[in-house]
């Protein structure tokens, strides 16, 4: 997809209805419910015949228009908007997992989605089988008739592993199970997922498309392709739409767990969408010149950006998502003191956690995000105590650069 397309893609999206005032964006429609002319019509939309608004948990006018411009530039069967990325990695696995059923993933997890996984899915009788996803006769050898998804981090965060997305895929497919992917780290402007196999993709629009730190927001992207005959629990929904995962979600999951987006997050995210590729690729540009600049920098242990010629993943990383992968890299110091001193000196790149605020922000993960994890936990998490996580916001590579080399000293 080159950028022209994507923003005229995302522009070319009319609103449903045209807008007394003519309004330029799209309201912010902050009604709960909606009124109907007769009780006839109110039963036709509260039984799906229509597809109208009823209530604003389950549909938005302002919402919905965020969902369709993402339908329109990623070519999706069916996207749904949630309060945040966890919202959407939790609906999508209620909707995705039974009990007794297993999901095949990696250790190297966003914290809440291990924690999502290792405390809140397992007490619901489901097992995580964690296993290297850059193996696939692991991967293959760990899939059995109760799997119910194969999920992947495209990049993981933060010690930047990349697997092969098609191999993941046909490995997955060869058993009839779902790839399900978080892109969160590499914007769906840069690569598209579905050419690469995913079936369904997970996405926190907290962190590009919000716009800059704005608000907090999820996706569920399906792209369709994945035939649920195969899934013990999705089959018996097939005959009721082209995607018995997005019946389901839609008709039941999203419905009940109750975290849809608000509309106010719907509008300032639909802005964040237009601006999305001109952000994303500055911001990623801004960080393969940073990482390039920090590998000759001394007091620099080591500098891990799957962009960087010298990285293990750098051809994979190259193969799926083009000359810049994200705007988030880390670097390793000495030392955990050295990283705290080195941080204490900082003045322009700020000590926060988030990604892909438009501004700079820097973070050590060891005692912060996985703070309350054991020493043993962290050891197979890849989490080191000397690592410090940055991501590149919008300001010049030669401000970044000196922030870094004075604060070095
Ligand atoms: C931030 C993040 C999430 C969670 O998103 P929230 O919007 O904070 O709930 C999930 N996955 C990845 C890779 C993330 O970076």
């Amino acid at each position: 997809m080159n950028s022209k397309e994507f923003e005229d893609r995302l522009l070319g999206v009319g609103f449903p209805k045209k807008d007394v005032y003519g309004s330029l964006s799209i309201p912010v429609y902050h009604a709960l419910a909606y009124e109907f002319e007769t009780a006839e019509e109110m039963e036709n939309a509260f039984c799906g015949i229509t597809q109208k608004h009823t209530y604003s948990r389950v549909t938005n006018p302002t919402v919905q228009y965020f969902e369709e411009r993402v339908k329109a530039v990623t070519n999706a069967f069916g996207v749904t908007a949630l309060n945040s990325g966890m919202a959407a990695i939790s609906n999508a696995f209620f909707t995705l997992a039974w009990s007794g059923s297993n999901i095949i993933a990696s250790r190297y997890l966003f914290g809440n989605t291990y924690s999502f996984f290792v405390n809140t899915l397992t007490s619901f009788g489901v097992e995580i089988r964690f296993c290297d996803l850059t193996n696939p006769e692991e991967v293959s050898s760990n899939i059995d008739e109760n799997t119910c998804a194969l999920f992947v981090e495209v990049i993981t965060n933060p010690q930047m592993e990349v697997s092969d997305l098609k191999v993941l895929s046909r490995v997955a497919h060869d058993k009839n199970v779902p790839l399900v992917a978080d892109t969160t780290i590499v914007s769906f402007s840069a690569f598209n997922a579905a050419d690469l196999g995913v079936d369904i993709d997970l996405i926190s629009s907290t962190k590009y498309i919000s716009g800059g730190g704005t608000s907090l927001g999820g996706l569920i992207i399906d792209y369709g392709n994945f035939n649920w005959e195969h899934s013990y629990k999705l089959k018996q929904y097939t005959s009721l739409s082209q995607s018995a995962f997005h019946f389901k979600l839609r008709k039941e999951i999203h419905r009940n767990l109750g975290a849809y987006m608000t509309p106010e997050v719907a509008y300032m995210q639909s802005l964040g969408l237009e601006t999305l590729n001109i952000r994303y690729e500055r911001v990623s540009k801004n960080c393969l010149e940073l990482a390039k600049l920090l590998q000759n920098l001394s007091g620099v242990v080591s500098v891990n950006y799957t962009g960087l010629l010298n990285n293990p993943f750098y051809e994979v990383s190259k193969k799926q998502f083009g000359e810049f992968p994200g705007a988030m890299l880390t670097f390793d110091l000495e030392s955990k003191e050295r990283c705290y001193g080195f941080m204490r000196k900082l003045n322009l790149i700020k000590r926060a956690t988030n990604l892909f605020d438009n501004i700079s922000l820097i973070i050590h993960p060891a005692s912060t995000i996985y703070g309350t994890y054991t020493l043993e936990q962290k050891a197979l998490m890849g989490i080191k105590e000397t690592t410090l996580r940055l991501s590149v916001g919008l300001e010049s590579v030669d401000a970044l650069y000196n922030d870094i080399k004075e604060a070095l000293l």
